[in-house]
């Protein structure tokens, strides 16, 4: 198989007329054979021939056999949970981005399904399957925002021996560094609005997997819900993951360059990256994934006056999201994580002093004086 960008870059060849930048198809309605055969397009909701090369592409850069673009990474998840029937019960890894954390608990019990927490996937064993109908296992490793790095192997065998799907919401590393599908998970979401898209300016989410019937559910998602991405987003979509691994290297670059900074300063307390939390998390995370991606936490130390550090900031913006070429700092506790009650966000070692930083393009020295000069603020 050939190489990422590669495949990024080439996916399309030769689909349409060799041209090299296939074009927008906006058309609602194909003409239709009237021999009784079928066209490979009949209305855009169920496919269109835009929609179709996102797909294409976004399949060969996970190495999977079917890929679906939603209008969202929500809507990924959505179309994800949505296998799920009345009696099931859901495990959500902990703790995971907020929307995540929304649809698990607000909209799944509204359609009969049940949820439970695994804050320790190392602590989940047969018996806590006994008594209980798991469809699904879902988390996201690194978790968002403490980088806990989860196992996907182990969590595979497990879900499959008691007969539950594995969903990996790989949205913060990419396919560019990890391949869940690889490691034994079933589906594999994220949402394209963070690296995949990588400016800043789409809202996009795909799911992926290589089960020819889990296939069929994902696209009855976007058939009967009307989840789907437009012509034009997938266009530009198609666009962006041509650079994802350019981005995604400076990026981690400028990652390692301003933790190190970070991580020095008096007035931090602790630093949370994927290995952080233990030598075995360490090595998990270099065996299953190619990089440590573009995200890092750290407290402030007590007594820091955290609205000082924020209005300091020249270059980081303080705003939710991540993957985007410019740097961002949040709280998740009050952003990402808003939607957790206060003692979800305890348990999964939340605290206010906690700061989400998300590392952009930009040049690593200027990251680094605006982040000291901000810390020296504090
Ligand atoms: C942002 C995010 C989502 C939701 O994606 P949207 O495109 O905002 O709907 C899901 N999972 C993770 C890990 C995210 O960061």
């Amino acid at each position: 198989m050939a190489g990422f960008t590669t495949r990024a870059i080439h996916a399309l060849h030769g689909i349409e007329e060799n041209a090299v930048v296939p074009p927008i198809y906006t058309s609602t309605t194909f003409g239709q054979p009237t021999d009784g055969t079928e066209g490979p397009f009949e209305y855009q909701r169920g496919g269109n021939p835009t929609r179709s090369n996102a797909e294409i592409t976004l399949a060969a850069l996970e190495g999977a056999e079917h890929a679906y673009v939603y209008a969202t990474g929500m809507g990924a998840t959505a179309a994800a949970m949505g296998i799920l029937k009345s009696g099931q019960t859901i495990m959500l890894g902990m703790p995971v981005y907020g929307g995540n954390y929304r649809m698990a608990t607000i909209e799944m019990p509204k359609r009969g399904v049940s949820y439970e927490f695994v804050h320790d996937f190392t602590a989940l064993t047969d018996a806590d399957f006994v008594g209980k109908d798991v469809g699904m296992i879902f988390l996201e490793t690194p978790t968002n925002p403490t980088l806990r790095v989860v196992d996907i192997r182990a969590v595979a065998e497990i879900a499959h021996r008691n007969g539950a799907v594995l969903v990996v919401d790989n949205t913060f590393m990419t396919p560019y560094l990890q391949r869940p599908l690889e490691l034994g998970a079933d589906i594999v979401v994220q949402s394209a609005t963070k690296y995949l898209g990588g400016h800043a300016d789409l809202l996009a989410g795909v799911a992926t997997t290589n089960d020819a019937a889990l296939a069929d559910e994902l696209f009855k998602a976007q058939l009967i819900t009307g989840n789907v991405l437009s012509p034009i987003d997938s266009y530009r979509l198609i666009q962006s993951v041509k650079t994802l691994a350019i981005r995604m290297d400076r990026q981690q670059q400028n990652t390692a360059r301003v933790l190190e900074a970070v991580t020095a300063h008096p007035a931090v307390q602790k630093v949370y990256f994927p290995g952080s939390h233990s030598e075995a998390e360490a090595q998990l995370q270099a065996a299953q994934s190619s990089g440590n991606g573009a995200l890092f936490s750290f407290t402030m130390a007590e007594g820091k006056d955290i609205k000082a550090f924020l209005d300091a900031l020249q270059v980081f913006t303080f705003a939710v999201s991540l993957g985007g070429i410019e740097s961002l700092v949040c709280l998740p506790s009050t952003m990402t994580q808003g939607a957790f009650s206060d003692e979800d966000l305890e348990a999964s070692g939340m605290t206010k002093r906690l700061v989400r930083v998300a590392v952009g393009i930009e040049e690593a020295e200027d990251l680094i004086a605006d982040i000291t000069a901000a810390l020296d603020a504090a």
